[in-house]
């Protein structure tokens, strides 16, 4: 199906958010109409090089996607040993496996949480087009009251270049969580960057200063979700690592020929 058959009949506007999604549509609102309405799907890349003691070569969200199915099998003692991008957080990985074992409602692993627009949970077995989606790799309470709770997330990849977007995710799922359980007084997120040398990136919250980012991202996800026009957002970075634009060779960031065709009439600059 091309762009301008599946207009057709695509739905005008995106209805649920999600930290993947928004952070998409704020790179190019058009690429996001065309993967969230018109649910063109991305083209095939071809596999990348293999990389040493690799026999298959995985792209990076194949390898995020097994790593993260490990740790959670691991945690929840569904498999006993740990693939080896997780030998830095050894420790870590047999406290929390220790910990669901010994206490298991103060830990909750792989957690899909929904909610409303006004951040009231729902369930996600029957809400279907949530309002927001948050993915949860671990929660731990780290008390029986639940005042206090460590938010984990598990990275593969670089650090680096990425602050921005993980210190957004990190302010996004400290709010959900604060939302999600009234009696938390105080959250720690904690991003573990598995492939990285240095150990995890923590960050504390207190319940004031968590909700003081709802404003903020009330504004964002209405705004995608209210948008109609989807105009392109045409920039070095997100054009070079389009898969939309990869495919359109008019694309000026990867031939440096043109501008991007998908694009013309419908730039915001
Ligand atoms: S190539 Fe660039 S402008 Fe065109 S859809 Fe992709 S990100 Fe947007």
């Amino acid at each position: 199906m091309t762009p301008d058959q599946a207009q057709d009949t695509a739905p005008s506007k995106i209805q649920s958010n999600s930290f993947s999604r928004l952070s998409f549509y704020q790179n190019c609102p058009f690429a996001a109409k065309l993967k969230y309405l018109n649910k063109i799907p991305e083209p095939a890349r071809p596999p990348p090089a293999l990389k040493r003691g690799q026999t298959v070569g995985e792209h990076a969200n194949e390898r995020g996607s097994r790593v993260h199915e490990a740790a959670d099998d691991f945690i929840n003692a569904r498999r006993d040993d740990l693939v080896s991008e997780l030998d830095r957080y050894k420790d870590e990985m047999n406290n929390v496996r220790f910990l669901v074992k010994a206490n298991p409602d103060l830990i909750q692993t792989e957690q899909l949480w929904t909610s409303t627009q006004n951040w009231e949970p729902t369930d996600p077995k029957h809400d279907l087009t949530p309002w927001l989606r948050v993915i949860v790799d671990l929660l731990i309470f780290t008390d029986n009251d639940k005042t206090h709770a460590r938010v984990i997330d598990f990275k593969t990849g670089k650090r680096y270049g990425n602050e921005v977007k993980h210190a957004q995710q990190t302010q996004l799922y400290q709010l959900a969580a604060f939302m999600r359980y009234p009696s938390l007084q105080s959250v720690t997120t904690e991003l573990w960057y598995l492939d990285q040398k240095h150990g995890p990136a923590k960050n504390d919250f207190t319940r004031a200063q968590g909700e003081r980012f709802r404003a903020s991202w009330d504004r964002r996800m209405n705004e995608m979700c209210n948008d109609t026009e989807f105009k392109a957002r045409p920039h070095e970075k997100s054009c070079m690592f389009c898969a939309y634009g990869l495919e359109e060779h008019s694309n000026k960031w990867v031939n440096k020929s043109g501008d991007c065709k998908l694009s013309l009439d419908k730039r915001d600059r």
